[in-house]
């Protein structure tokens, strides 16, 4: 060999090594903070990764800002003590709001952002639980009806009395807008935990898919895993809040708008899977609410989205799209579970 050659090799290894240094970034970068009531967890991967993150932080802090029903500056709250009054609403309000109303449609009603004054009489929004009298709730139902919300698109009016909160849909819209930051700035890997809803860019910087849990709604563990990537996972569980009343009988936090009380559909977990966090996070509410045979049939007139539910007797049903993505986890093998098909 040459010296010519020799030098040659050393200034290709100087090469590759140098390229290497700019080869994608495989160190994860993270950024956790409490928002919108939750603890939310953002690892990304790529050279821009700590300034994309810095931005979403900005970002979650202004939506909050935007939907809290709390902050008196809030567009919320301008809503909620608007005396019928038509308020302007930013692009975002005006999404999270256009969005609720077309799933309270095509869930008949199962989804409703005007349950919010159910929810505080039940003491879901403090913590300091109740049990409302039939005539409270008939009273508060009264006032419960997105058909009665007016909005053009821009700016909303709702009846006096009525009060809405983005309770179901808000973290998966976040969710959404997050992964559209994040994209902007070059990551195509990402994985979003917000309380619990996961949303994926990509697959793992190894190239293999992202591996989600889902929590057993009867125990601490997680009953199987999903492999996934690219898209939203987001359950809806009766375990997740809850209070035990004086009566023994156990009230979570998702109420069915047609009674006002806690839904009982004969579901404790459903766990939704689509591209879309604001679908996930919407449906998995809803399909909670609406049960496993009206769950069915949405899935079925739709292509947008998968689901796995458990009902209250341990039984898993999952659909066909995700069969291939899904396995139960060894301590839970012996569960029944069942596939849906088209
Ligand atoms: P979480 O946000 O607690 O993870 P969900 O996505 O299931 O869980 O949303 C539940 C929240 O949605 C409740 O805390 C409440 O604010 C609101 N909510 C409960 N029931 C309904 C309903 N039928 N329609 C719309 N919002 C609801
Ligand atoms: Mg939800």
């Amino acid at each position: 060999m040459s010296w010519k050659t020799i030098s040659l090799l050393i200034t290709g290894v100087i090469f590759l090594t140098s390229c290497d240094k700019s080869a994608p970034d495989k160190e994860p970068h993270n950024k956790s903070f409490f928002a919108m009531d939750t603890y939310m967890s953002i690892t990304a991967y790529g050279k821009n990764a700590d300034t994309a993150l810095n931005q979403v932080e900005e970002k979650v802090s202004e939506l909050e800002n935007l939907w809290s029903v709390t902050r008196e500056s809030s567009e919320f709250y301008k809503i909620n003590h608007s005396n019928g009054q038509n308020i302007s609403v930013s692009p975002e309000t005006a999404e999270l709001i256009d969005f609720s109303i077309e799933i309270s449609e095509i869930t008949d009603g199962a989804l409703d952002c005007s349950i919010y004054p159910v929810l505080t009489e039940w003491g879901f929004t403090t913590g300091d639980y109740k049990i409302p009298t039939d005539e409270r709730l008939s009273e508060l139902l009264e006032y419960t009806d997105y058909r009665k919300i007016n909005f053009d698109g821009k700016s909303i009016s709702i009846p006096e009395n009525m009060q809405i909160d983005s309770g179901a849909v808000g973290k998966g819209l976040t969710g959404d807008i997050i992964t559209e930051i994040l994209v902007k700035n070059g990551i195509d890997s990402a994985l979003l935990d917000l309380g619990g809803n996961i949303q994926t860019i990509g697959k793992k910087p190894d190239d293999t898919e992202w591996k989600i849990g889902l929590r057993s709604p009867f125990d601490e563990g997680n009953f199987a895993t999903l492999e996934i990537s690219d898209c939203a996972v987001i359950t809806s569980g009766g375990y997740e809040r809850y209070f035990i009343g004086e009566d023994g009988k156990t009230y979570w936090h998702i109420l069915d708008p047609a009674t006002g009380r806690p839904a009982e559909s004969g579901l404790v977990s459903v766990t939704v899977i689509g591209r879309e966090g604001k679908l996930c996070d919407a449906l998995s509410t809803a399909l909670f609410v609406m049960g496993l045979e009206k769950s069915e049939d949405l899935w079925k007139s739709r292509n947008d989205f998968e689901m796995v539910v458990v009902t209250d007797d341990g039984k898993i049903y999952l659909t066909e799209g995700i069969e291939d993505k899904f396995s139960l986890n060894q301590m839970y093998a012996n569960l029944y579970t069942e596939v849906i098909y088209r």
